[in-house]
């Protein structure tokens, strides 16, 4: 068996090829039929002559609906009138299943788009969504490997909130009540104690209520936690982390980037270091832009876009105030009322990818901030002894997968950027 990709280097010419595929489209003027054939790979035309064929193969040929599979037998030939270059002049073939007719034709409606969206992900756009998708998760996964991480996994099923109550999924779990979990990041700090590198890539379960573009329910979470560093130290991994994972697609995937009609000229600039400005500077200067913004304001998706027009660079925002982020963010022993941690805002008005930081590691810190905070302690207990034998100071990020896949392929929706988006109103297919 050949793939289209294989025939379009130009290394079988004049050669006999059989493929397997889904007719992507197909014309027929009586004597002659052609039929665009596509595979994983790439498409190709195919032209099937009456004349030259056994009368009932061209007959259904002939009569081949969309996304029909089949496999075809053929001569490749130069092709100076195809895009591609190349065609297979059909010398056999066999029909697996001719559809009777295949419903995305005209509807291009979103809603209907998400309705058949397994059928969707056939299309080319949605194809080479998934292609950059999958080199960026290989990519995620080199860097780590490459700079000594270990791979591991939470559970997923959890008794405790890391990111507050009100988007915690409940389970039934026998008798008791359980949470999906909504981040990796309290078991990955647990295995830093014997690994000190650790990373993993798994879904994070949020109840978010409102509809936004860059909002899934369940979504993928890379999450990463390093003994012995601090903010700053994670910020580096960080930018050197999403710089290498751009480069990686700007070098294997512009034939997807030019069938999405992405401008790659955004992502030529993402280039390591990333600016760094504390919270504190950020809102005078969103003032100084003439943005209705206030200390102690939180960034929602509005100011996150309308700040990220001021930078061509992902922008490093640090030194949140303590009020606005969970307990576990280590406050500055210089200015406690500002934590040392970081997000991390995408370029082109994508904005928060990466929420991250160091964490509380001394014993009494932790207990005075889950108290002022009102936790339970007991709920975190499990949490709480990592402060006991042998704590260590360290630091960790969580990014989200499917926000960086759309700000990288430039898609309208975080919707568009995963193949069977979870959200408040949408659970099949
Ligand atoms: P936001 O303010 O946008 O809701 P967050 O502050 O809740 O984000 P974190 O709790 O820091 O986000 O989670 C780490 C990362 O996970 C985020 O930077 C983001 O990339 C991703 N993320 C968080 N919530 C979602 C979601 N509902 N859908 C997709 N990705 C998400
Ligand atoms: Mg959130």
């Amino acid at each position: 068996m050949n793939s289209i990709a294989e025939i379009l280097t130009g290394n079988l010419l004049n050669q006999p090829v059989k493929i397997h595929g889904w007719v992507y489209r197909t014309r027929s003027s009586g004597k002659i039929t052609f039929i665009v054939l596509r595979d994983s790979t790439g498409i190709i035309q195919c032209t099937a002559k009456q004349d030259e064929l056994n009368g009932e193969i061209y007959d259904k040929l002939k009569n081949l609906t969309i996304e029909s599979s089949l496999e075809l037998t053929g001569i490749v030939y130069k092709d100076e009138r195809s895009s591609s270059g190349y065609e297979i002049k059909v010398t056999d073939a066999k029909i697996y299943q001719r559809n009777d007719s295949f419903p995305i034709t005209k509807d291009k409606s979103e809603e209907f788009l998400l309705d058949i969206r397994h059928l969707w992900v056939r299309s080319q756009e949605f194809t080479a969504m998934l292609k950059i998708r999958s080199n960026i998760f290989h990519a995620f996964s080199d860097f780590f490997y490459n700079e000594g991480f270990y791979e591991v996994q939470g559970p997923m099923m959890v008794s405790t909130a890391t990111e507050g109550g009100s988007t915690l999924f409940k389970v039934p779990f026998f008798d008791q009540e359980a949470f999906l979990t909504q981040s990796s990041q309290f078991y990955l700090e647990t295995m830093i104690f014997s690994l000190e590198k650790v990373f993993t890539i798994a879904p994070s379960f949020r109840a978010e209520k409102s509809r936004t573009r860059r909002h899934l329910t369940e979504y993928w979470h890379a999450e990463g936690e390093v003994a012995w560093i601090g903010n700053e130290e994670m910020m580096s991994i960080e930018e050197r982390m999403i710089d290498y994972i751009v480069q990686r697609c700007l070098d294997e995937n512009q034939k997807e980037f030019a069938i999405l009609k992405r401008d790659t000229a955004p992502l030529k600039l993402v280039k390591s270091p990333f600016p760094r400005m504390k919270y504190k500077d950020l809102i005078k200067n969103a003032q100084d832009w003439g943005m209705n913004l206030k200390y102690m304001d939180d960034l929602g998706a509005d100011e996150e876009r309308e700040i990220t027009k001021h930078f061509d660079k992902p922008l490093f925002v640090t030194h949140y105030p303590i009020e606005l982020k969970a307990f576990y963010h280590r406050p500055d022993p210089d200015n406690p009322s500002e934590i040392l941690c970081h997000d991390l805002l995408a370029p082109e008005g994508c904005g928060e990818i990466i929420g991250g930081g160091e964490r509380i590691w001394e014993l009494p810190v932790l207990q005075e901030r889950m108290k002022a905070m009102n936790l339970d302690p007991s709920a975190y207990s499990w949490y709480v002894d990592l402060r006991k034998y042998g704590s260590v100071p360290h630091s960790g990020f969580g990014l989200g997968m499917d926000r960086l896949v759309w700000w990288i392929c430039g898609l309208e929706s975080i919707r568009d950027a995963i193949p069977f988006p979870r959200t408040m109103r949408r659970i099949t297919p």
